[in-house]
């Protein structure tokens, strides 16, 4: 393998998934702001011209944000790689931690100086996105004290979590050969296992309040519901989603024993019992189809494979090369392999994101269809409408963008496959 030839493959991927994003950014918001007059009129019933015009204000502002995003993000990763940026820090950090301190010590100081230059570069638009967007269309409930304390703990936790894992993983590629990425394969999945078996007990409620369902209606109303499904819970959780943003949801969290129902604050003060009702339904229709089993399992199996991509290409010095690096003649490279590999990978695999966006949107379909089943269909397309509307979709995105991105189908398409509400 050729240096030119890794520095071309990655340039073209680049460049290619650039120029697809800027088209299919365009083509959404020209086709949002065309129709941002005129209610579709399949909704003209339930929607008003207000919330179709917030809805569209909304969807146009993000998108200006996402171009914004996608521009100084692809400007980090050619300065990380191409420009030099990860070789000088990588020169520093060697030259200095190497022969004081070890190989260990000095790749994970390169791991961690590369997670806080990144996270401190990324803070300006972070902070953009909560106290501009979301503030100026009525989502935004953090304080800045809020958002700091945030930015702490979850940095803290961090260090607290990914050390470790990155030591162990470091360990394991230097010691274990040329099969290192099955070993360090094995010890991923082991870590995401543990992990979703104590996020929800244990790191979840670091950020949010979490309190049992205290509505003896609608609790009885949902125990009935996931009796009838043959699902177990650990319990019926209520999380104060409305300290961070107004935007609703619900959700399933943890693994075998441990799962929990979560309901957002926000969802249960704008959807009656039976709508509720509906939208978990909806949820236990994808734990009856096994999406998350699936989706787990594919997840796992991409890592594999990436993985053993990743154990062939750190073996070519062309491959350090090729991204702007000059790898480590005495010293084990490791760490420099993980951070390019993780900054060269993106632009690849957005080529093949449709496929999972289409995966996606049927498993929601098949979800919805379990849920008109074991609950109320009408109930569901009601709740649907509140949530496009509190969330502020839009009800007329670009065909070719839903195909690209879109992870749900819009609100068009979930609402005419359930009864009318
Ligand atoms: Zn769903």
């Amino acid at each position: 393998m050729q240096s030119s030839t890794v520095t071309g493959a990655f340039a073209a991927a680049l460049m290619l998934s650039l120029a697809v994003k800027l088209w299919l950014a365009t083509r959404q918001m020209r086709h949002v702001a065309a129709h941002r007059d005129r209610v579709p009129a399949a909704f003209a019933a339930s929607v008003t011209p207000q919330a179709h015009r917030k809805a569209a204000e909304y969807t146009l502002a993000k998108g200006r944000f996402g171009l914004l995003a996608t521009a100084f993000g692809s400007a980090v990763l050619l300065g990380w790689t191409l420009l030099g940026g990860l070789d000088a820090l990588n020169l520093g950090l060697r030259d200095w931690l190497l022969p004081r301190y070890g190989a260990m010590a000095y790749q994970l100081a390169l791991l961690t100086a590369f997670a806080l230059i990144g996270g401190l570069l990324e803070l300006p638009l972070e902070w953009y996105g909560t106290f501009r967007v979301e503030q100026r269309h009525g989502f935004n409930r953090m304080s800045l004290r809020l958002w700091l304390a945030d930015l702490l703990k979850g940095t803290l936790l961090g260090a607290l979590i990914g050390l470790p894992l990155a030591a162990l993983i470091l360990w394991i590629m230097a010691i274990s050969g040329g099969l290192w990425w099955l070993w360090a394969w094995g010890a991923w999945v082991g870590f995401n296992l543990v992990l979703l078996v104590l996020y929800p007990g244990l790191i979840a409620p670091l950020f949010n309040k979490f309190e049992p369902l205290a509505d003896p209606a609608l609790k009885a109303r949902v125990q009935a519901l996931m009796q009838r499904c043959g699902f177990a819970a650990k319990g019926l959780f209520v999380m104060d989603g409305s300290r961070r943003s107004a935007h609703a949801n619900a959700y399933f969290t943890g693994l075998g024993a441990a799962k929990r129902v979560v309901f957002f604050d926000t969802l249960l003060q704008r959807l009656s019992a039976g709508e509720v009702e509906a939208v978990l339904a909806h949820e236990l229709g994808h734990f009856k189809h096994r999406h998350v089993i699936q989706r787990m399992v594919g997840l796992f199996g991409l890592s594999l494979a990436g993985l053993a991509l990743l154990g062939w290409l750190a073996a070519s010095p062309a491959f350090y090369a090729g991204l702007g690096v000059a790898p480590n003649l005495a010293a084990p490279n490791d760490a420099l392999a993980l951070l390019l590999f993780m900054l060269a990978l993106p632009p690849f695999v957005f080529f093949v994101s449709p496929l999972a966006a289409h995966l996606s949107r049927r498993h929601e379909f098949q979800a919805d269809a379990y849920a008109c089943r074991q609950a109320d269909g009408r109930a569901l397309a009601s709740a649907l409408l509140k949530l496009h509307e509190d969330n502020a979709a839009t009800l007329t995105p670009d065909p070719l963008y839903v195909r690209f991105y879109y992870s749900h189908p819009p609100a068009s398409e979930r609402l005419a496959a359930l009864p009318a509400p």
